[in-house]
């Protein structure tokens, strides 16, 4: 499993994706930095903007990443830092590749000159 994935859906006029986190609390994507990292927001979150932000894990699992030779700790913080830094473009941020999403059974239903169709259950 990759902990992420992305939710396609479908309402006639575009397909919509959401990135969904399926990791537990306290995985390393639903931490975020801790007061060592001097940049607290106004959200009372200490964004990480450590250039070298690898989340290290102590014996015990505690969390933590170097920066600049200095331990700076990491804190649980509500949400994912994937989910929120993809959902901002997520089309854009994706490989350029072509892939099947989805495959959905039909019925065709006959409209006097020509066909519209209706999501057929098999
Ligand atoms: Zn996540
Ligand atoms: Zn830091």
């Amino acid at each position: 499993m990759s902990g992420h994935r992305i939710q396609w859906t479908f309402d006639r006029d575009e397909v919509v994706g959401k990135v969904i986190c399926e990791e537990p609390e306290g995985a390393n994507c639903r931490l975020t930095g801790g007061p060592e990292c001097y940049c607290e927001e106004p959200d009372g979150y200490y964004w990480c903007y450590c250039e070298d932000y690898h989340i290290e894990r102590d014996p015990d699992g505690t969390p933590f990443h170097v920066y600049e030779g200095e331990r700076h700790s990491n804190i649980p913080m509500d949400g994912c830092n994937i989910v929120m830094s993809l959902d901002e473009d997520l089309l854009e941020l994706g490989p350029r590749e072509e892939f099947v999403i989805g495959s959905t059974p039909i019925a065709p239903v006959w409209d006097g000159d020509g066909y519209y169709w209706k999501r057929a259950e098999s």
